[in-house]
C-alpha cells in the first residue's frame, strides 16, 4: 500500500505515500513530460572516441551523466522521453505521477544533486493517509483501529522489535551501499538469510499484521513478505508501521511541479548530449580496452566508441546487452535479480472523490493504493475535475499476469472495486491514463548481500571500462537511483584519471 518509504541517504526518516504537484500556475516552459523530444547529438554514428557513453536515461543514468557532463559524453534512451520510472502526465492543466511520486526529506546524495540543479523540495501538506477496509474508507485512522486488543499486542511488540533491528542497521548498512562498501553487507549478512515473512512468523505475529505488512510491500516493491529480505525490509517497515501520533503528520517532498521536475531540469542541462529513441542492443569491450556500444534509432544501426560505459538499464538487461567484457559471475547476480511488474491507472474524473487524506492505503483489492493526485494543486474545499490516482501490485515479483491483461481488464478491475467505494463511479469517468512497468522493482530477496558483494567487488568488474548505475545497487527508491549515479560517476573519473 505505498505508504511510507525510507528517505534519502539511507539516514532513514519517515515518509507518507504522498505525491505533490504544486500549483497549476507554475506551468512548464518546456512542455509536458512527456513531450521532451530527442536531441539528436551531432557526433551520432561518427568515429569521435566519447569519454562515457551511458545507457539509460533514468534518474541514475541522469545523475551520471550530469556529474561527468564536462566529458565528452553521450547518454543512449530507448524511449521518446527521460525518466525511466519517473514520468508523469497532464489533463486539464493537472500534472499527475504515473511512476515516482515523492521523495523523503532530501538528504545525502539526493540533496546535494536538488542543490546543484537548483531545485527546492517541498514538503507536501498534512493529513496524509487513510485506510480502505472491508469495503469502507476510513480516514484519519490506521489499522490500529481495525484490529483486537490481543493483535494490537503483536503490534507493538513487531514495531518494538523493528525499530531495535532498525538503529542497529540504519545508518552502518545503508550509508555503506552508497559508497559501495562490503564491510556492512559482511557485518549484516545474518539478517539476510531470512524472508520477512519467515521472521514473522517466527516472532508469531498475527496474520492480519502479516497481511498489512504483505500489502505494504507489495504497494512499495512489488514483492510479498515471503521474496523480501528481512535485512532490506526492516527500515521500511521500522518507518511504515503507522503511530497514531503520527498520523498528521507529512514528511514527504516533491517539487513545485511534482518529481518530474528533476526530469526536466536535467534534461535541459544534458540536452546536447542525449539521443532519445536510441534501444541499445549491444555493448563489447576489445582488447584495447574499448568499449564499442551498438544501438538502433529510427530503422539505423549506429556503432559509437567510448573508453567507458555506464550501464544504468535494469540490471537483467545490462546482463543482456554486454556480450563481452563482463565476469560469468557478474552475468549471473545481474540475471539473478528478480523484478516486479506494477501497473498505475490515472482516472479523469468529473468530480473530486475524495480529499481528506492524500493517500488511500486499500487492503483487500486489486489496486493497492488510491490518491489524490491533485491534492497540492487545488484548494482543499475544490470539487470539480480531478485526477485519481490507482496503483496495481501483481501477487508477488514472480507474478506475471498483471501485464498479460488488457487496458479494458484492468480498468474494469479497478472501476468494480471502486465501486465498493464509489457506486456511480463508472458515470464519473472521463477518461484514463495506463502506465504499465515490466521492471517496476527489483526485489531484494534473501541473500541479496551476496549479489551485492559480487557486484561491488567482482575484479574484472572493478578493472573494467564498463560501470554500473541503478537502484538495484542501493535500494529500490528514487535516492537510492541517484545514489547509485554518484557512485558510478566516481568510478569513471577514477578510471579515466588512471588510464
Ligand atoms: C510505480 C512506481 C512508483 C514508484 N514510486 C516511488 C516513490 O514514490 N519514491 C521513490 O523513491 N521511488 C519510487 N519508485 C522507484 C523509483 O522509480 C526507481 O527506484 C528509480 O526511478 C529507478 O531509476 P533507475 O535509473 O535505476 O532505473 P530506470 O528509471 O528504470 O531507468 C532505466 C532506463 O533505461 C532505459 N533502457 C532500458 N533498456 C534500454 C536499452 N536497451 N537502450 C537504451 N535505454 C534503455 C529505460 O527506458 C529507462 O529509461 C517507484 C517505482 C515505480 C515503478
Amino acid at each position: 500500500m505505498n505508504n511510507k518509504r525510507i528517505s534519502s541517504s539511507f539516514g532513514i526518516k519517515r515518509r507518507n505515500l504522498l505525491y505533490l504537484l504544486l500549483g497549476l500556475s507554475g506551468s512548464l516552459g518546456m512542455g509536458s513530460c512527456s513531450q521532451l523530444s530527442a536531441e539528436t547529438s551531432k557526433n551520432e554514428g561518427e568515429t569521435n572516441l566519447y569519454d562515457t557513453v551511458i545507457i539509460g536515461g533514468g534518474i541514475s543514468g541522469l545523475t551520471a551523466a550530469f556529474l561527468l557532463k564536462e566529458k565528452n559524453i553521450l547518454v543512449l534512451e530507448k524511449e521518446t522521453s527521460l525518466g525511466g520510472r519517473i514520468v508523469s502526465g497532464e489533463w486539464e492543466g493537472f500534472h499527475y505521477p504515473k511512476g515516482t511520486e515523492y521523495i523523503g526529506e532530501p538528504e545525502g546524495e539526493s540533496a546535494q544533486l536538488f542543490s546543484q540543479l537548483g531545485l527546492k523540495a517541498i514538503k507536501m501538506p498534512p493529513p496524509t493517509d487513510a485506510i480502505a477496509y472491508q469495503g469502507s474508507i476510513h480516514h484519519g485512522k490506521n489499522i490500529l483501529d481495525f484490529i483486537d486488543e490481543d493483535t494490537q499486542e503483536d503490534y507493538w511488540r513487531l514495531e518494538e522489535e523493528l525499530s531495535k533491528l532498525n538503529d542497529r542497521i540504519e545508518d552502518d548498512l545503508f550509508s555503506g551501499l552508497g559508497d559501495r562498501n562490503v564491510t556492512p553487507l559482511k557485518q549484516f549478512a545474518g539478517y539476510d538469510g531470512q524472508t520477512m515473512a519467515e521472521w514473522l512468523k517466527q516472532l508469531d505475529i498475527d496474520p492480519v499484521i502479516q497481511q498489512y505488512i504483505d500489502i505494504e510491500n507489495r504497494g512499495l516493491f512489488g514483492a510479498a513478505n515471503n521474496e523480501l529480505s528481512v535485512l532490506f525490509n526492516i527500515p521500511e517497515m521500522a518507518y511504515n508501521l503507522p503511530d497514531p501520533e503520527e498520523a498528521n503528520e507529512s514528511e514527504v517532498y516533491t517539487f513545485s511541479r511534482g518529481i518530474y521536475e528533476l526530469v526536466e531540469v536535467l534534461a535541459q542541462r544534458l540536452a546536447k548530449k542525449v539521443v532519445t529513441g536510441a534501444k541499445v542492443s549491444q555493448v563489447e569491450v576489445n582488447e584495447e580496452e574499448e568499449v564499442t556500444v551498438s544501438y538502433e534509432r529510427e530503422g539505423k544501426e549506429v556503432l559509437v566508441k567510448a573508453k567507458t560505459v555506464i550501464l544504468s538499464t535494469p540490471a537483467p538487461i545490462s546482463d543482456r546487452l554486454v556480450t563481452q567484457g563482463f565476469s560469468s559471475k557478474v552475468k549471473n547476480a545481474l540475471k539473478s535479480i528478480q523484478y516486479a511488474e506494477y501497473v498505475t491507472v490515472n482516472l479523469f474524473l468529473r468530480d473530486r472523490l475524495w480529499k481528506d487524506a492524500w493517500t488511500l492505503s486499500c487492503l483487500d483489492d486489486f489496486f493497492v493504493t488510491l490518491y489524490d493526485a491533485i491534492r497540492t494543486q487545488v484548494d482543499i474545499s475544490y470539487n470539480g475535475k480531478a485526477v485519481l490516482g490507482v496503483y496495481i501490485a501483481a501477487k508477488d515479483a514472480k507474478d506475471r499476469s498483471l501485464l498479460k491483461m488488457s487496458d479494458g481488464e484492468i480498468v474494469d478491475r479497478v472501476l468494480k472495486d471502486l465501486e465498493k467505494y464509489y457506486p456511480d463511479i463508472r458515470s464519473q469517468v472521463l477518461g484514463q491514463d495506463i502506465q504499465r512497468f515490466p521492471y517496476a522493482f527489483p526485489a531484494f530477496s534473501r541473500d541479496y548481500t551476496k549479489v551485492l558483494e559480487v557486484l561491488y567487488t567482482d575484479e574484472m568488474l572493478q578493472n573494467s571500462p564498463l560501470f554500473l548505475a541503478g537502484d538495484y545497487l542501493v535500494y529500490a527508491t528514487l535516492d537510492g537511483a541517484i545514489a547509485s549515479g554518484f557512485q558510478a560517476a566516481e568510478s569513471v573519473n577514477e578510471y579515466i584519471t588512471e588510464n
